[in-house]
């Protein structure tokens, strides 16, 4: 069978299942060894070498859902992000990344980047503009996340991929908000796809994992250093990975229909000023969002009525979890400006539009009713109707 002409469903189910040569189960072995025999192999195998059975395997999973040449699987999402950006980052280097970006990155960026003299610029929005004007003598890549992550702004992909193009610049991609699922951003020209495979690829909310696919030839780059680095991920996780990804094509799907409908509701609900989802009509990016996306994916953000005490609105919710992290099968929301976003001034969050009314909502698998009601409920509980006619 052609990994091409495979639909979404059956790779998630089938692609790089580990074979069980021995017993011929139906679901792959799990290999623990971290001492393999070296004399006679095409391979010589080694944990950190990133090509233990279950980790060369599953990384052909991913590879697949991104229409990748190639994959590796890390020990988590920073863990491939650290190591992408240092395999083509050398001294005197320069990278135009994109405001917004995971912390974790831009912590990375601007607290070690300096020593070792790698230069960065963020932009000042995501219009290709903003990106262009960054591009100097030295530049050698640029670096997005599309969907961003809490506003749901979206960069255009393919106008980056032929940027970087025309002036000879790599671009990578954090795709974790979307999935392979929802963007494939390979298809536009992007040049390296990175995940958190702790959220989506996970999905369930119990392992913390990254992943990079690419080209054959970028990908021995990275591979390069990262056996140096030493980031892989344990085969037992390895294991639970495939084991979670069999059912992300079915879970994703569900979660992206929820928050369409959620977003909808939301949307008319007079305790809510605005929500921030690339699948609303009102979304600034919502023709760009339909081009480059499947669907418009599962996350979103909506900013509460300024009457509204947003702890207590998360407070009274009795079904959705207020918690870190996102893209489990469980419903879950957060105020970033307590959270992802608590270590920027207060400044620097009303610059980027993250006021402390602001929710992040990662929408999961529940029955979409029981969502409502539980948002309903909570709304009521905390609205003052008072205030809500006064304005
Ligand atoms: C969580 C996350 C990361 C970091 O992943 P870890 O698995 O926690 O290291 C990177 N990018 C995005 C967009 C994330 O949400």
């Amino acid at each position: 069978m052609k990994k091409k002409n495979l639909g979404l469903n059956t790779i998630c189910t089938h692609v790089g299942e580990t074979p069980d040569e021995q017993f011929k189960g139906a679901i792959s072995p799990i290999y623990l060894s971290s001492s393999y025999e070296y004399m006679d192999v095409d391979v010589k195998r080694y944990p950190r070498y990133f090509n233990t059975p279950n980790q060369e395997y599953l990384s052909k999973k991913i590879a697949a859902l991104e229409n990748a040449e190639a994959g590796m699987i890390f020990g988590s999402g920073m863990a491939a992000i650290s190591t992408t950006l240092l395999a083509f980052l050398k001294s005197g280097d320069h990278v135009v990344v994109q405001k917004d970006i995971y912390g974790g990155t831009r912590n990375l960026l601007e607290e070690h980047f300096n020593n070792y003299r790698i230069e960065y610029s963020f932009t000042d929005d995501l219009n290709i503009e903003d990106f262009e004007k960054l591009v100097q003598h030295n530049t050698k890549m640029i670096y997005i996340e599309t969907p961003s992550n809490p506003l749901l702004k979206i960069v255009d992909m393919e106008a980056i991929a032929s940027l970087a193009k025309e002036r000879g610049l790599i671009t990578a991609i954090d795709n974790t908000f979307a999935s392979p699922v929802i963007q494939n951003p390979i298809d536009f020209g992007i040049d390296i796809v990175l995940h958190s495979a702790t959220k989506y690829l996970g999905g369930h909310s119990d392992i913390c994992a990254g992943a990079v696919v690419s080209s054959q030839e970028h990908m021995d780059t990275i591979w390069n250093i990262a056996k140096n680095l030493g980031g892989s991920l344990s085969d037992f996780t390895v294991w639970m990975l495939e084991r979670s990804m069999k059912t992300l094509g079915i879970r994703v799907k569900r979660q992206q229909r929820n928050a369409r409908r959620l977003s909808e509701y939301l949307d008319v609900h007079e305790a809510i000023k605005v929500v921030h989802y690339p699948g609303l009509r009102s979304h600034p990016n919502h023709e760009l969002a339909k081009k480059q996306m499947k669907g418009y994916g599962a996350m979103m953000s909506f900013e509460l009525h300024d009457s509204i005490n947003p702890q207590e609105f998360l407070n009274t919710l009795q079904l959705i979890k207020p918690s870190m992290s996102l893209a489990g099968v469980e419903s879950t929301m957060l105020q970033p400006s307590e959270t992802s976003h608590a270590l920027l001034s207060e400044q620097d969050r009303a610059e980027q539009g993250i006021g402390d009314n602001l929710i992040r909502f990662s929408v999961g698998i529940e029955s979409r009713n029981d969502l409502i009601m539980d948002i309903d409920q909570a709304l009521a509980a905390v609205m003052n109707t008072e205030s809500l006619v006064n304005n």
